[in-house]
């Protein structure tokens, strides 16, 4: 497969806007909320994509506008299905077979523009794509079983009818996020924290997606659980071959995860690299600063983060020209006058600063995130 083959989402110039209504004494006016503004990136088949920031920068937006949960203002997503599916599809039984052999006939053109997909086409489209939340307690609905739960998308999108097939679908799936198969009749308040979420990652991953949006998975759990299930997703997704976006504040949870790592400050990208490249050699004055503050792996390393000044800022009202220049150690004149161009600095490494070829920030092995 070439390069160009195997990059399943496109992310191009993507903006999401919330109007915004500001009182004033006499009157009001309606102000643009920029949550997402031009964004652009792509997604490999089978990869996993972490995106970081603090909150408010935007993260979660672009998980729920590339699912369509929210439509985008502007800029395009583009799904490639490639037809690669069916062959994977055939594995996971004759039903599921059937389904996406439909799908490729009703999506013969191979890439679909998510960002401009009629609401009957994304309705059948959206069992290709999935999300989970954050919190494994308000995202069940208490009155369901747990096998309903898992087998409520099968039904939704029309993909199984036969009740013995549905069952049997649960059953492989729930198997495969280790859930205890004689649970499966109980309902949610009788599970723990991790074995809820391992529910919704069952859910999740029924409808057999190529992309699933991990909005803080795992930010709810304890650090021994987060472990476990960080590795069952690794494990799900060398078996499946699903690519994730993993949205997290916690940058060794991402480190853990990521093959590729995404950093957003005020609703734009500062950087996108290989995990590797990001952690030891970042370009940005911002991701040097988040990694700063990570505790390190070795007690005896140097460790001093660095103090961003002030607040981020309100996307109502965003600095001109660079928008982390109020906080930017290395500012200049120019940073609050020009934007910054997204360039390709190295390769597939995307930064969006004036002044980066002049910064090392490259960290040495050994000052890694904790595990
Ligand atoms: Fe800092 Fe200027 Fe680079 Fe923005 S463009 S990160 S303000 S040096």
């Amino acid at each position: 497969m070439t390069a160009a083959e195997n990059i399943l989402i496109e992310v191009k110039d993507l903006q999401v806007r919330f109007p915004i209504r500001k009182k004033k004494l006499f009157s009001s006016e309606i102000k643009q909320l920029r949550a997402v503004d031009g964004v652009s990136f792509d997604i490999k088949r089978g990869e996993t994509v972490g995106l970081v920031g603090e909150s408010g920068s935007g993260k979660t937006t672009v998980g729920r506008a590339i699912l369509r949960a929210i439509d985008p203002s502007d800029g395009e997503v583009v799904f490639h299905t490639n037809g690669h599916d069916v062959d994977i599809a055939q594995a996971e039984g004759e039903e599921l077979r059937k389904f996406r052999q439909h799908m490729n006939m009703v999506f013969s053109e191979g890439s679909v523009n998510l960002s401009s997909l009629a609401s009957d086409r994304l309705r059948l489209f959206r069992s290709r794509m999935s999300l989970v939340f954050q919190d494994p307690y308000s995202s069940l609905n208490p009155r369901m079983t747990v096998r309903d739960i898992i087998a409520e998308p099968l039904i939704a999108s029309g993909m199984m009818k036969d009740r013995q097939a549905i069952d049997d679908r649960v059953r492989e799936i729930a198997a495969r996020c280790k859930l205890n198969l004689e649970h499966l009749r109980r309902f949610p308040h009788a599970f723990s924290g991790g074995q809820r979420q391992r529910i919704c990652i069952a859910r999740a991953l029924v409808s057999r997606p190529d992309f699933v949006v991990c909005d803080e998975s795992v930010s709810a759990l304890d650090v021994s659980i987060q472990a476990e299930i960080v590795n069952l997703l690794k494990d799900l997704q060398k078996e499946m071959g699903v690519a994730f976006l993993f949205i997290a504040h916690d940058l060794s949870v991402v480190a853990q995860m990521s093959h590729r790592v995404a950093v957003m400050y005020v609703g734009k990208f500062v950087e996108y690299a290989s995990t590797e490249q990001l952690f030891f050699a970042p370009r940005h004055p911002y991701t040097h600063a988040l990694l700063s503050a990570i505790p390190r792996a070795d007690p005896d390393a140097e460790f001093n983060p660095i103090k961003l000044q002030g607040e981020i800022p309100n996307p109502l009202d965003a600095p001109s020209g660079c928008r982390f220049h109020s906080r930017c150690p290395f500012a200049r004149e120019r940073c609050s006058q020009e934007a910054p161009e997204w360039r390709e600095v190295d390769i597939e490494h995307f930064v969006a600063c004036h002044f980066t070829e002049e910064f090392d920030f490259s960290r040495q092995k050994g000052q890694e995130p904790r595990e």
